[in-house]
């Protein structure tokens, strides 16, 4: 191993506000420091690294496999997160390494066949606790991945798991909730992601006529700075180019609206800025509102399409057979699940199980144990 002290640049560039990898809590196992990576910067190694990870390329985000090769997987849509979120977190000088980990650990807990997956998964689970991908998400970190002798999961800093326990507690993005601005920033990320992504592969998958787009006032914002920056577009070009405009209307406003809160409050460390009654870094209470009449725009046109209700429709009967069928015949499940069932009960365990599938591979178990 090359012996030297991590970089001290990336350190002494962040603001006071910034979480620094020296303040981490550390992890729950107890390691020693690496020669040349943050703390951060080995979190976000061992993501990527981890087997939940790789399977995001083949788990639905909101639309499925079938539908073509266009569209977000879970995959995709992390990696759209965890870019917008390093350049807020860049330009307020906040840590990158641990928002980089935590984008790209945020939607490491989906089932198959997204929220229709979780829907079924919480439906089977209400008498044992639930499914909430979130929590799953911690499950896998600290338990299910074993890639590493020394200890179960991937023995994360603190921080990232303080940081994905509050994506659990359901708060508005406005909201504070002791959330690192660091994980403030990731939560804002991930809500810029989708509505842009979605509102693009709806209307690639004719979901929704571009037109109609413009119901939403931001969307018509977008569209109007694409047009006035060219001067003819064909169809493919003028909705690539508004999609830009949309991510960077909503990145320009939340840059702007963090900047002025931070430099109004001027927290002195990070601890300090995570615990004010409101988020630091969040949208403008008018781009909020602006991009709650896009997400109703786009739960009315494409989440309730009826292509997706019947792919969810679909997909969600197989995992509940799935379910039941694991439950009566437990020598089934993999052995690795075995443990599991010792631990935490046969649901559970069989909700594990089910949850780790990719949609192909929860489609394949489910043809050849119901042919
Ligand atoms: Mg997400």
């Amino acid at each position: 191993m090359v012996n030297q002290s991590p970089p001290p640049d990336a350190e002494a560039q962040l603001a006071p506000y910034a979480m620094h990898g020296r303040d981490t809590a550390g992890r729950v196992h107890a390691e020693p420091t690496h020669a040349y990576r943050s703390p951060y910067q080995r979190d976000r190694d061992r993501i990527v690294h981890s087997s939940a990870f790789r399977r995001l390329a083949h788990k639905t985000q909101v639309f499925t496999g079938a539908m073509g090769d266009y569209h977000r997987s879970r995959l995709t849509h992390t990696l759209e997160v965890a870019s917008i979120a390093r350049t807020v977190g860049r330009t307020l000088r906040l840590n990158e390494d641990l928002i980089e980990a935590l984008a790209l650990a945020h939607d490491i807990g989906h089932p198959p066949f997204g929220h229709a997956g979780e829907d079924v998964l919480n439906e089977c689970l209400a008498d044992h606790g639930g499914f909430n991908h979130n929590q799953q998400a911690l499950r896998i970190v600290e338990l299910l991945e074993t890639r590493y002798p020394d200890f179960p999961g991937l023995n994360l800093s603190r921080e990232i798991l303080a940081g994905q326990q509050s994506r659990s507690d359901k708060l508005r993005p406005a909201d504070s909730g002791g959330r690192l601005l660091e994980v403030q920033t990731v939560d804002a990320a991930d809500s810029i992601a989708y509505n842009a992504h979605d509102a693009d592969d709806a209307v690639e998958l004719g979901m929704i006529a571009i037109e109609d787009l413009d119901a939403s006032a931001l969307w018509s914002s977008a569209a109007a700075n694409a047009r006035r920056r060219y001067a003819s577009l064909d169809a493919h070009q003028f909705r690539r180019a508004a999609v830009h405009e949309l991510i960077d209307l909503f990145v320009s406003d939340l840059i702007t609206a963090s900047q002025r809160r931070l430099t109004d409050l001027n927290p002195s460390n990070a601890l300090l800025a995570a615990f004010q009654p409101r988020a630091l870094v969040s949208s403008s209470g008018e781009m909020n509102e602006q991009k709650l009449e896009l997400q109703r725009l786009l739960f009315e046109r494409v989440y309730r399409h009826p292509i997706v209700l019947d792919q969810r429709a679909r997909a969600g009967s197989a995992l509940r057979e799935m379910f039941a069928r694991f439950v009566a015949n437990p020598a089934a499940l993999p052995r690795r699940f075995a443990a599991i069932v010792e631990t935490d009960g046969l649901q559970r365990a069989v909700g594990d199980c089910l949850a780790c599938m990719t949609d192909h591979a929860a489609l394949e178990e489910h043809a050849r144990k119901f042919k």
